[in-house]
């Protein structure tokens, strides 16, 4: 399954600069990853200060 973002996400923006196929971005009030485009990685949940990509 794709990883999602959860509301522990505090928009620092660093989690779509290492995301290697750009799945995610800037959403309303978090950071958001396209789970079209997730090849599950886990460089998003390795870089993120607060934990908030988690794989469902
Ligand atoms: Fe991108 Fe990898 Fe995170 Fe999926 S797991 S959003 S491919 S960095
Ligand atoms: Fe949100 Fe974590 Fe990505 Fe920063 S690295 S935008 S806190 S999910």
């Amino acid at each position: 399954m794709a990883y999602k973002i959860t509301d522990a996400c505090i928009s620092c923006g660093a989690c779509a600069a290492e995301c290697p196929v750009e799945a995610i971005s800037a959403g309303d009030d978090r950071y958001v990853i396209d789970p079209e485009k997730c090849i599950e990685c886990g460089a998003c949940a390795n870089v993120c200060p607060v934990d908030a990509p988690k794989q469902d």
